[in-house]
């Protein structure tokens, strides 16, 4: 059985630390499968598209994007949920896009997030397979919202008004 974890909110200390790289030695571990595994059955309940490791009070670099279409976002694209340990983003196009945001740390609130259209990121897998790949459109904006989470910053910091 999937365990669903509580989710931080916003105001609390987990949510502003940089979260810690994922250890070498940690790769292919129980215990990183099933911090992974948590998270993504705590994002599956709650309707969402992409989490981060402190939001369920981990500070470690793991995120998961998985775009798909959903009652929070009727227009997403879908694709696998992807699991990336240590994410870092390479490079960020110059043209950026508006578009909504929310954040389940962040309930009831909303907002248009300038974002770059295209990156280049380099991630793990939960075994330490280095991948680098490139995202565009509204994946490209789930994975700058979640490395976001990892640097201590909510897009409600980064409304454009
Ligand atoms: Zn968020």
């Amino acid at each position: 059985m999937d365990i669903v974890l509580a989710v931080a909110q916003r105001g609390e200390g987990i949510l502003k630390l940089t979260a810690a790289p994922v250890a070498d030695d940690e790769f292919g571990s129980a215990w990183l499968r099933g911090l992974a595994d948590a998270m993504q059955a705590t994002m599956l309940a709650r309707s969402g598209v992409g989490i981060a490791a402190p939001q369920v009070y981990v500070s470690k670099r793991v995120i998961i994007v998985a775009s798909r279409p959903n009652l929070r976002y009727p227009d997403a694209p879908d694709m696998e949920a992807v699991v990336m340990v240590n994410p870092e983003i390479l490079r960020f196009s110059d043209d950026c896009l508006l578009g909504e945001e929310g954040c389940l740390s962040v309930p009831d609130q909303r907002g248009q997030v300038a974002r770059a259209a295209q990156i280049q990121l380099r991630y793990f897998t939960l075994d330490g397979v280095q991948v680098v790949t490139a995202f565009s459109g509204f994946p490209a904006r789930i994975v700058q919202h979640e490395v976001d989470h990892l640097n201590g910053v909510l897009f409600v910091e980064r409304l454009s008004t």
